[in-house]
């Protein structure tokens, strides 16, 4: 990084530059500036190297390398480690039903012959496709747990992590992310695997390169002043709203004691076995009654990767907004990365998708943060970047889109 490098808002280069192979720009939070003291919030630092190559593409080249068998051996004898032969359950598999989460408990139960229990941190605005995955999730045999959140703490957090941090999805995160630790603890369960990784939330890319979750993660928070949700200090949600601290503890963390105490480690199959999302969607579509939806992603072309939320296209529009990369952006680069389409194939992608107004969804979603779309557009325009946004007839414009760089 060159020591010349200026920086403006929420910690971005003033300087856009794209990935030379994929469609990723240099445009993430460096720091957990955007998200000021978050419990489990850091970005994805994306850093490019000095040939201008992103550090996702680095890792994706580095995992052609990776003896897959090796990894493989690895985790028969994670299974093998916390297998339990008296019935009991012996592995916690969260998700809600999306193609990753589908194969992950598959895979754990059918060819490892675990006995794994799934759970569930529900999406605040399931869509219909996303309840109908749900349910194909559980038919192969499997029980699930799904935390319900207080409805009127889960609404009002939304509200106020969309107008104060632009970021309507961050409740959502900040549960699923603690839910399975904090179960693992309750049914005395140690082990909890995910699918892929946590990328797509914001882990960095170093993390995928260790089966394990940073143990940092489960960092004590017990200065209330010092928590934020919403981009509101947890004494002042306390106070203002009339929570209780109980109304909150949903999106802590766990004690890191009791962690210690049931021995709990959550790993990610992303790391012992080669994942590949279209491989992963043809499996769940084989193995499941896992249905794509049968239109494309509004701001992409994609159908099916993150259905079930309808906070999730909201999510994807706010990041477009702050950062200039749409879901489009996400999805090219990740498929480009994969040898699924070339980086031209992707720019074109970009250029007709990207940034897209979610409308499909968007009312649902004001009427669940309970905001005019009037307030929804003016806080849409407090979080526009200036150094990435200019006037153009009337419209907002990106000043360095991919196709003209
Ligand atoms: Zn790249």
């Amino acid at each position: 990084m060159s020591t010349t490098e200026k920086f403006g808002r929420y910690g971005l280069s003033l300087e856009v530059k794209f990935c030379k192979k994929c469609t990723i720009n240099n445009q993430r939070p460096s720091s957990t500036v955007e998200f000021r003291n978050k419990p489990g919030e850091t970005k994805n630092a994306i850093v490019f190297d000095e040939n201008g190559v992103c550090s996702a593409c680095r890792f994706a080249e580095k995992k052609k390398r990776i003896n897959w068998q090796d990894r493989e051996l690895q985790l028969h004898e994670l299974c093998n480690r916390f297998r339990r032969n008296d019935g009991r359950y012996d592995v916690i598999c969260p998700g809600s039903g999306g193609k990753d989460s589908v194969m992950a408990a598959h895979i754990l139960k059918f060819k490892y012959n675990m006995n794994p229990i799934l759970i569930t941190w529900p999406p605040a605005l399931y869509t219909e496709i996303g309840r109908k995955n749900f349910e194909a999730w559980l038919e192969p045999g499997f029980a699930n747990y799904t935390y319900n959140q207080n409805r009127k703490v889960h609404r009002t957090l939304t509200r106020l992590a969309f107008e104060n941090l632009g970021h309507p999805f961050q409740p959502f995160i900040l549960g699923q992310k603690n839910l399975a630790p904090k179960l693992s603890v309750l049914l005395d369960i140690p082990l909890v695997v995910y699918g892929e990784n946590e990328a797509e939330y914001g882990n960095s890319i170093a993390d995928n390169d260790k089966p394990t979750r940073d143990s940092k993660f489960f960092t004590a928070e017990d200065q209330l002043e010092n928590i934020f949700l919403g981009g509101i200090s947890a004494q002042e949600l306390l106070k203002k709203y009339n929570f209780s601290i109980t109304d909150l503890e949903a999106y802590l963390s766990v004690n890191p004691h009791s962690i210690e105490k049931t021995g709990t480690e959550v790993h990610y199959l992303g790391y012992y076995i080669k994942w590949h999302p279209q491989e992963t969607y043809y499996y769940s579509v084989e193995n499941s009654n896992f249905m794509p939806s049968d239109m494309r992603s509004e701001g992409s072309y994609s159908k099916y990767s993150s259905l079930d939320d309808k906070i999730d296209w909201l999510h994807y529009y706010t990041v477009y907004i702050k950062f200039g990369n749409g879901r489009c952006t996400y999805d090219t680069s990740q498929e480009v990365r994969n040898g699924d389409i070339t980086r031209d194939e992707g720019i074109s992608l970009i250029k007709r998708f990207d940034g897209e107004l979610p409308k499909v969804y968007l009312d649902s979603c004001l009427e669940y943060m309970d905001i005019t779309e009037q307030r929804f557009f003016d806080v849409i325009e407090e979080f526009r970047t200036p150094h990435l946004w200019k006037q153009q007839h009337g419209q907002w414009v990106l000043k360095k889109p991919i196709w003209e760089e």
